[in-house]
């Protein structure tokens, strides 16, 4: 774990110019958030004011994003964690209740695929994509919902895809990590109104990330003739969605799915 503050921007004219942003004081928690959507998500909430933990497997990769984040004078927690893996899942969650004592917005965007025809696809290709996209979304909900029922607030947005809610050829465990992630949506949304906890997901299609890099050249191309707008769309486009989620404006939404895709499903 490492654990920072970042310093408070204050305009030239000193500390009584300073202006309250829209989600100061509040924290986010985004797994996946060393790179790709995940980062162009925290890189939003923390221009917004929002103090940051980013989490992921890989250290090297979240020291980087953390230093960014840092340039943007909110606090940062990093913490390393396998979001599959349910001590890791609790152990990110209770870190960031040790250091911050509160957790606004959960952005459950971790995810992976391990792309394959129907017939080919091993026991373990589909295992290690339901562990993580969906598993891990359950293990993370769950524990932050324990806190934020308490608090009686907060956000829980969910990273879904167009292939969960049209298929995807090559993705059937992809595509159905990703439905079930939707219905996951739902029901939690209907159990957590109560305590005016809400819960919506947002379902990018093409993203310029890693994840879509790894597609074939040709099923890219495939799938970007189907897109009205013609043209592949950027993390910061997914972020701008999260970031409404997550702030004032958004306060009688909960359980909808928004489609990030270009038009590629409508
Ligand atoms: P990337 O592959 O670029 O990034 C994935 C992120 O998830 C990384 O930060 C990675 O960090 C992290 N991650 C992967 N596995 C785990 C794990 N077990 N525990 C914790 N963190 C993990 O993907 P994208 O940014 O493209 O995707 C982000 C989300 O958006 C995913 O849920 C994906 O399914 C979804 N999405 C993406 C689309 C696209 O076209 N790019 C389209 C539709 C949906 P590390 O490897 O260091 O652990």
């Amino acid at each position: 774990m490492i654990d920072r503050e970042g310093g408070r921007r204050v305009s030239a004219g000193g500390a009584n110019e300073h202006m309250a942003k829209g989600l100061e004081g509040r924290v986010a928690i985004i797994t996946g958030g060393s790179r790709g959507i995940g980062r162009a998500v925290a890189h939003s909430l923390a221009e917004d004011g929002a103090s940051v933990v980013v989490s992921g497997r890989h250290a090297g990769r979240l020291e980087a994003t953390a230093k960014e984040l840092e340039g943007l004078g909110v606090p940062v927690l990093v913490v390393v964690a396998d979001v599959a893996r349910r001590e890791d899942a609790d152990r990110l969650v209770g870190q960031t209740k040790d250091r911050f004592a509160r957790i606004d917005v959960l952005v459950n965007n971790a995810g992976i695929t391990r792309d394959t025809l129907l017939v080919r696809m091993k026991d373990d290709d589909w295992d290690q994509v339901l562990d993580v996209n969906l598993r891990g979304a359950f293990l993370m909900t769950r524990a932050v919902a324990k806190v934020m029922i308490r608090q009686k607030s907060g956000r829980i947005i969910n990273i879904a895809s167009a292939a969960g809610a049209m298929g995807n050829a090559g993705q059937v465990n992809y595509s159905a990590a990703k439905a079930g992630l939707i219905g996951l949506t739902k029901a939690a949304a209907r159990e957590l109104s109560r305590w005016g906890i809400l819960v919506n997901a947002v379902a990018p299609g093409l993203i310029d990330t890693d994840m879509a890099a790894s597609i074939p050249p040709e099923a890219r191309e495939a799938v970007l003739a189907q897109v009205p707008l013609g043209r592949i769309g950027s993390g910061r486009e997914v972020a701008e969605v999260v970031r409404f989620l997550a702030g004032d404006g958004a306060t009688y939404l909960t359980g909808q799915v928004i489609h990030v895709n270009g038009g590629l499903y409508m």
